[in-house]
């Protein structure tokens, strides 16, 4: 079923959640362990992350490097196949515009289409690490819109380089990325936004967003884009900080702003068991706001994970 039939026909905030797929070599095994915990709530959807592939340089000896390119976490259609199957629950693979052709994206997308799998957000990925900014391959896309009228095109029937006049449409539905706090690369919110309703105009059916940890900026980023026409639903993405690493890590990454009262707590923990505390407590309360506030969806990041998910998720659904 399609993400956005599941939030139509919703009678209260939805539970959804997005795993990583395993390192390579490892066991698809090690992600239900993930997976098991979290099933007891019900979840309406799983996403499955991409990841693009890795530049590397080996030492082959004699001062030679040899360049290898390596994708750590390999197989996201399969996962999501796999997990449709066994568990009966909706998945979302990522499907992202990096390193990929048209051609490419297009094969990705019958293939989802033949297995059966309703849905797909649809992102540009980010650069490849040492390149100084996004570079879509020769004949990819640069940008998540044009991902999305691909796939938009496609569920019109509209294949590439087909004359064939009664090619088989798809009928995906299409999620895309939101920042509360902007993309890091947008010159600001506004711009942000802008180039966000390009997105839904172009097909994207409801939006997620990046991870926030203060709530008044998911509500005043929702304002804002319905503001601007923007009218599909917003799910917000909540992640638990768990560990002393997150508490440098996420913000960096992310880019998102801890708020002062959540930083100020942080700062007084000195061991992961006090910072897992902490993190659950502050996500219990960010869900509970946003769902008496009549968010269609809660969506947590478990980064492999699930065990801080488990507890916000007991206090909530
Ligand atoms: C919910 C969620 C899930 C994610 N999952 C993954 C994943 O599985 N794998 C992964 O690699 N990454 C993932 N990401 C990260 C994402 O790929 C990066 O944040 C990436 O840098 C931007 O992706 P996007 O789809 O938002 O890009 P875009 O929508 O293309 O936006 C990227 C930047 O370009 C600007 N922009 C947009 N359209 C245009 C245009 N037409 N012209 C000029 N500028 C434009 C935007 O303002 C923004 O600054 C995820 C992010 C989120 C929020």
């Amino acid at each position: 079923m399609k993400v956005i039939d599941h939030l139509r026909n919703a009678k209260g905030t939805l539970f959804s959640f997005e795993i990583l797929p395993p390192l390579k070599g490892r066991d698809i095994r090690s992600i239900y362990e993930g997976i098991d915990p979290l099933m007891e709530f019900g979840p309406s959807f799983i996403n499955v992350t991409y990841h693009r592939e890795e530049v590397l340089y080996k030492e082959r000896g004699h001062g030679l490097l040899q360049k290898i390119r390596l994708r750590k976490r390999p197989g996201t259609i399969g996962i999501c196949a796999t997990i449709k199957a066994k568990y009966e629950v909706d998945t979302v693979p990522h499907l992202i515009c990096g390193g990929f052709s048209r051609e490419e994206t297009e094969d990705a997308l019958i293939e989802l289409n033949f297995l059966g799998i309703d849905n797909v957000l649809a992102l540009r990925g980010d650069a490849i690490k040492n390149e100084p900014h996004f570079i879509p391959e020769r004949d990819g896309h640069p940008h998540a819109v044009d991902l999305i009228h691909q796939i938009s095109g496609l569920n019109h029937g509209k294949y590439l380089h087909d004359e064939e006049q009664e090619a088989a449409p798809t009928d995906l539905c299409i999620g895309a990325a939101c920042y509360p706090e902007k993309h890091p690369e947008a010159l600001n919110l506004s711009v942000d936004i802008a180039y966000l309703k390009e997105k839904v105009d172009a097909g994207a059916e409801y939006l997620v967003t990046q991870m926030f940890f203060d709530n008044a900026r998911y509500f005043s980023f929702v304002d804002r884009c319905r503001e601007q026409g923007i009218n599909v639903p917003i799910i917000p993405g909540l992640k638990p900080i768990t560990t002393l690493r997150h508490i440098a890590f996420l913000p960096k990454t992310f880019r998102v702003d801890l708020p002062d009262e959540l930083a100020k707590k942080l700062m007084g923990c000195r061991t992961d068991a006090e910072v897992k505390r902490t993190g659950i407590a502050w996500t219990i309360e960010q869900a509970q706001e946003l769902k008496e506030k009549g968010a269609p969806c809660l969506h947590f990041y478990t980064m492999g994970r699930s065990e801080a998910v488990k507890e916000v998720a007991k206090e909530i659904f």
